[in-house]
């Protein structure tokens, strides 16, 4: 049984592997994209019940919105500049603060963005809002969610076929909940990785300088949330979002290519 079994994983790693859209880079992706948006969007649903969501006539709401919605029509335009606009068919984004003192941000499969208030002390200011969101959003788009639920799943010898949501698989459920996460209050378990994080930051600085925000904020932002994770509470945003010192020196290798993208708006 055992040689057959490993036959049929290799086979299973050969049709699971896509090449991304964004990135040109190989991926593990076990889950077809469309299930783990669907699921996103009842995740999403239920987190905005159970949270307090600020008022869209707020005006740090309204900052949120408005960051959104110029970062989604620059991805949206990148999108179609290298002829991929149906990457994004199913992309139905929405952009939303919650009242939270909680340091972080997320942004689930589809374009499903949550800001907590607790990060606008670190940001300061609208651009490294940008800087942040383009972040996540890339984590989106480049389905790294996708690829770390399907690492786990391999490593737990899951069986996946079809859409495991509606089958209602509760070790898959367990997984996707581990990864994205949004209202556990248990730490993350399954953070991004070294190589998921440079591609957030390369692609978020495009993004950013696409939507007209200046992405050299990004280098005193990273200051700033470092600063913070030196306090006694350090940011949920970094516990999945792993950052080193090496960080700012990479997003500075990546800045003039992302300058190039920059008219300020
Ligand atoms: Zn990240």
């Amino acid at each position: 049984m055992k040689p057959f079994y490993f036959f049929s994983l290799t086979v299973l790693f050969i049709a699971a592997c896509s090449t991304n859209a964004i990135t040109g880079r190989k991926q593990l992706q076990l889950f077809p994209e469309s299930s783990l948006q669907q699921q996103a969007v009842g995740e999403y649903r239920t987190f905005l019940q159970q949270n307090k969501v600020v008022a869209a006539g707020n005006s740090n709401a309204a900052m949120v919105k408005r960051v959104g919605g110029r970062l989604s029509s620059a991805i949206k335009t990148y999108y179609a500049s290298r002829q991929k606009p149906v990457e994004l068919n199913n992309y139905q984004w929405e952009f939303n603060l919650v009242e939270d003192k909680q340091i972080n941000a997320w942004c689930m499969p589809g374009g499903k963005v949550v800001v907590y208030t607790g990060l606008l002390s670190v940001t300061q200011n609208e651009t490294a809002l940008a800087v942040v969101l383009a972040h996540e959003i890339t984590h989106a788009l480049a389905q790294h969610g996708n690829e770390r639920m399907s690492q786990v799943s391999i490593a737990q010898g899951l069986q996946v076929a079809g859409n495991a949501f509606t089958q209602g698989n509760t070790q898959v459920n367990s997984i996707f909940n581990n990864v994205y996460g949004p209202g556990a209050s248990i730490a993350v378990l399954l953070p991004n990785s070294r190589k998921q994080e440079l591609e957030a930051d390369r692609f978020g600085l495009i993004f950013t300088a696409m939507a007209g925000y200046d992405p050299r904020e990004a280098v005193p932002f990273w200051e700033r949330m470092e600063k913070t994770s030196k306090g006694n509470e350090p940011p949920q945003f970094l516990s999945s979002h792993p950052s080193d010192a090496n960080r700012i020196a990479e997003i500075k290798r990546y800045m003039p290519a992302a300058l190039k993208y920059y008219k300020r708006k």
